[in-house]
């Protein structure tokens, strides 16, 4: 786990699954295209696609503008769906492996008060945060398992995760989406909470 100091000021409770305002729906993990008339996803487009010496196959190019439903046989505007258990998987996934050090984008935060107990301490609790599964509905009310509650040595400890854009200037756009979101692991004292 790489561990660096990060401002005090994400040390604040985020717990949101509900989706972000700046960011087209049909860019969401998880989005997909309905038929606006009749309702099924067999929707298509036209479509560019080159000879791919790599692969040996037909490779898309180029994506136009319009949509065609393939059961209402003509042009359709579709509606952006989000398929939410394919985003809380996401999501999920991404969050566990940011607690066994294997995600993409990340930071982990030790709180100065955490910090004074030494290295042996933390270096249990690092482990012991890498492989908390004890998540419940009081712990984990939204699935997400971005927070968890430790006690090791008799001292309580909380570790929480953010979500934040890759310049770490504001909030993920889509915290399922691993290529734009920097998360932030924060380990602390429940007293510092
Ligand atoms: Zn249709």
């Amino acid at each position: 786990m790489r561990l660096k100091l990060f401002r005090a000021a994400t040390l604040r409770k985020e717990n949101n699954m509900g989706l972000q305002q700046n960011i087209e729906i049909e860019n969401l993990v998880g989005a997909y295209p309905m038929c606006g008339k009749c309702g099924q996803t067999q929707i298509v487009r036209d479509a560019w696609a080159y000879w791919s010496l790599l692969t040996r196959s037909w490779t898309l190019k180029t994506v136009f503008d319009g949509f065609s439903c393939d059961n209402c046989g003509g042009e359709v505007t579709p509606i952006w769906k989000v398929d939410k258990t394919f985003r809380l998987k996401r999501i999920v996934r991404l969050n566990d492996a940011l607690r066994r050090g294997q995600d993409k984008h990340n930071t982990v935060v030790i709180t100065a008060g955490l910090q004074q107990f030494g290295e042996a301490y933390l270096a249990s609790v690092c482990q012991a945060v890498a492989g908390f599964d004890q998540f419940c509905e009081a712990n984990d009310p939204h699935q997400e398992h971005d927070f968890g509650a430790i006690t090791i040595d008799g001292t309580k400890l909380f570790w929480k995760i953010d979500y934040f854009n890759l310049e770490m200037n504001a909030h993920s756009l889509d915290k399922a989406n691993e290529d734009i979101t920097h998360r932030v692991l924060t380990i602390m004292l429940a007293s510092e909470y």
